[in-house]
C-alpha cells in the first residue's frame, strides 16, 4: 500500500539529530518557562485541532470520534495539566538529610537535570497519546526530541507531522516519519535516552541499537494480559467491562485483555452475560455500528484472520465473522481453548477473546506464571481472598480488580511493564522522571571546622584514627539503638573534632 507520507531522506534526518543535539546543549530547552510555554502550546494544539485529528484517527482506525476523545486527547491534555500545575516542584532539586560521615558542612540533593537529546518512537494504535504521551515528559524534563511517529497510522502521523511545527519550536521538537529504514537511521546516532512504544521483537533491535552508545531506555511493550474470574463474581458486570477492554479500538490496545480464564461451572453465565454485552455495546451486526473499529490494516487483517482459522480447539461461541473488505473482524468469543492452542502463543491485539478452562484460582495462577510477565493482570471477583491471592502470586506490568484498562487512564499510577511487557514506565510525574536524571550532588564548605572533622580520613593511617573513625562512623545495629547510644556517637565525634583541630592549629 502506499503511504500519503512524505518519508525524510537520510540528510533530513541526521540534521534533526544534530538540531536537537545542539539545542539541547545550549541549555536553549532548560528554563522552565520555556518548558511551561511548550506544554501550553502542544495543549492549543490538541484542543484546536480536535476535528482534524479525530478524522485522522477515523481514517486509519475507524475509529469513533468518542473513542479518540476519551481514549487519547482527554488523557494527553491532563497529562499537559498534570505536568503544568507540578512543574516546579517535579524540577526543583530534592534535599536529602546527609548520612552521619557528611553531617557537617554538606548539602546533598537531587537535581532533576534533563536527560538530554532524545528519541521517540511511536506505535500506532494510540498514535496521538503514544507520541505526545511520551513527548510531555520529554518537554517537562527539559530535554529535546526527535518524534518518529508509526508509519501504520499514517493519517494521524501526517496530522502530526503538520501540526507539531505550527505549535512547538522546531528547535527543540522535531517529526521524521519513515519505517524501519528511516528508523535505523535515527537509531545509528547517539541519544541520550530513547522512548519506544511497540512489540517485542522490534524493541529487541531497539535495545541492541541503544547498546552501542550505552543509551538508556524506556521500552513500552505488550504481551497476553489475562483476565482471571472468579466463579462466585457478578458475571453481568464483569463481562461488560471485559467486552469494553477487548472491543475497545477493535482490541487493538496493548492492555485489552487478551484471554480470560474461568472454571467451566462458570463459563456458560459468563458467555451468555458476554452475548449481551456486546449486543448492549454495538447491537445485533457490530459491523452496523458505528461504534466499532477496525483492524489497521491488511496484514493486522490477515494475521488475525489466520489466527481464527488455524485454531485447533476451541469453540466460537460468540462472533467468528469477518470482512477482509472491510477488515472487520467481529467481537469473538472462543470458548473451551486448549492452553496450548495457536491462539495462546502471541499477544491477540485484536477483537478475539479465547477462554480457558481452569479447575480453581491455583489452576489458573499456575497458568499465568507459567507464561511471560504480561503487561496487565485482570482479576474479577468480590472476594478480598481470591483477589489478595491472586495479586501475591503473580507478575504483571500493572494489576486490575474488577475493571479492565482503567488503570492506564490513572496519571499518579507508572504505567509500564515488566521484563518481555517493558522497561521503565511513565504518565504524571513518572514521565518526567523518565526523561531526567537525578544527579547526585553533594555541595561541601571550604571551613577549616569541617575540614578538622575529616582529620581522620587523611594519611598517614594510625590506629587510633581508625579506631576513632570506627566508633564514629560504624553503626550501632539500628535494632539496638539506644537514646544513649545514639547521643554516645556525637561525643565521640566531638573528641575527633577537638584531635583534628588541635593538629591543624
Ligand atoms: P508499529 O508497527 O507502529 O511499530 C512501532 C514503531 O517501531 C514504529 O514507529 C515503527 O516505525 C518502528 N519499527 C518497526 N520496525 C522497525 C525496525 N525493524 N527497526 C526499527 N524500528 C522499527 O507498532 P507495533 O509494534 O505493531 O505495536 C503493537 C505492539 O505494541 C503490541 O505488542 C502492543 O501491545 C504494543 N504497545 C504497547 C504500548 C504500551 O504503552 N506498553 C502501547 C501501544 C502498543
Amino acid at each position: 500500500m502506499t503511504s500519503i507520507l512524505k518519508y525524510h531522506n537520510e540528510t533530513e534526518i541526521q540534521q534533526a539529530v544534530d538540531t536537537s543535539r545542539q539545542t539541547f546543549r545550549s541549555g536553549y530547552t532548560r528554563p522552565l518557562k520555556f518548558r511551561r510555554h511548550q506544554l501550553q502550546q502542544l495543549w492549543r494544539l490538541v484542543d484546536e485541532n480536535t476535528d482534524a485529528i479525530c478524522d485522522a484517527l477515523y481514517k486509519d482506525l475507524r475509529k469513533h470520534k468518542n473513542e479518540t476523545i476519551l481514549g487519547e486527547l482527554i488523557p494527553t491534555k491532563e497529562e499537559i495539566n498534570d505536568a503544568l500545575e507540578h512543574l516546579e516542584e517535579w524540577a526543583k532539586d530534592e534535599k536529602v538529610t546527609p548520612a552521619l560521615v557528611n553531617k557537617v558542612g554538606v548539602t546533598c540533593v537531587k537535581r532533576k537535570e534533563p536527560k538530554g537529546s532524545t528519541l521517540i518512537i511511536s506505535a500506532w494504535n494510540y498514535p496521538i497519546f503514544l507520541s505526545f504521551g511520551p513527548l510531555i515528559g520529554a518537554i517537562a524534563a527539559g530535554c529535546t526530541a526527535v518524534l518518529k511517529p508509526s508509519e501504520v497510522a499514517q493519517h494521524s502521523a501526517k496530522v502530526i507531522t503538520e501540526l507539531l511545527p505550527r505549535y512547538l519550536d522546531s528547535k527543540a521538537f522535531l517529526v521524521i516519519n519513515g519505517a524501519a529504514h528511516e528508523t535505523t537511521k535515527l537509531l545509528e546516532n547517539k541519544w541520550d535516552h530513547i522512548f519506544y512504544t511497540g512489540n517485542g521483537t522490534v524493541a529487541k533491535i531497539i535495545m541492541k541499537a541503544a547498546s552501542v552508545h550505552l543509551t538508556s531506555l524506556t521500552l513500552e511493550l505488550g504481551g497476553k494480559s489475562p483476565a482471571i474470574i472468579d466463579e462466585n463474581a457478578n458475571m453481568t458486570v464483569a463481562a461488560k467491562r471485559i467486552a469494553f477492554g477487548k472491543t475497545f479500538n477493535a482490541g487493538q490496545t496493548c492492555v485489552a485483555p487478551d484471554y480470560v480464564l474461568v472454571t467451566p461451572k462458570a463459563e456458560p453465565k459468563f458467555v451468555e452475560a458476554m452475548k449481551t454485552a456486546y449486543k448492549e455495546l454495538y447491537g445485533a451486526n457490530p459491523q452496523t455500528s458505528d461504534s466499532y473499529a477496525r483492524i489497521v490494516n491488511n496484514r493486522h487483517y490477515h494475521r488475525l484472520q489466520k489466527v481464527l482459522t488455524e485454531n485447533q480447539s476451541g469453540e466460537v461461541v460468540i462472533g467468528g465473522q469477518s470482512d477482509e473488505k472491510d477488515l472487520y473482524i467481529a467481537p469473538t468469543v472462543i470458548a473451551n481453548v486448549d492452553r496450548d492452542d495457536k491462539l495462546m502463543e502471541d499477544e491477540l491485539f485484536g477483537p478475539i477473546l479465547p477462554m480457558i478452562r481452569v479447575n480453581d484460582v491455583d489452576d489458573a495462577i499456575e497458568y499465568v506464571n507459567s507464561r511471560d510477565d504480561p503487561l496487565a493482570l485482570y482479576v474479577f471477583s468480590s472476594n478480598k481472598k481470591f483477589v489478595n491471592k491472586v495479586l501475591d502470586s503473580t507478575r504483571s506490568g500493572g494489576a486490575l480488580v474488577n475493571d479492565t484498562l482503567m488503570h492506564v487512564a490513572e496519571g499518579n499510577l507508572p504505567f509500564g511493564g515488566t521484563g518481555p511487557s517493558g522497561m521503565g514506565n511513565y504518565h504524571g510525574k513518572h514521565s518526567f522522571d523518565a526523561f531526567t536524571h537525578e544527579r547526585a550532588t553533594m555541595i561541601k564548605d571550604l571551613n577549616p571546622i569541617s575540614e578538622a572533622l575529616m582529620a581522620v580520613r587523611y594519611a598517614p593511617y594510625t590506629n587510633g584514627n581508625l579506631k576513632l573513625a570506627r566508633l564514629a562512623l560504624e553503626s550501632v545495629p539500628r535494632f539496638k539503638k539506644s537514646f544513649v547510644l545514639k547521643h554516645l556517637k556525637w561525643i565521640v565525634i566531638a573528641i575527633i573534632f577537638g584531635i583534628g583541630y588541635k593538629r591543624l592549629a
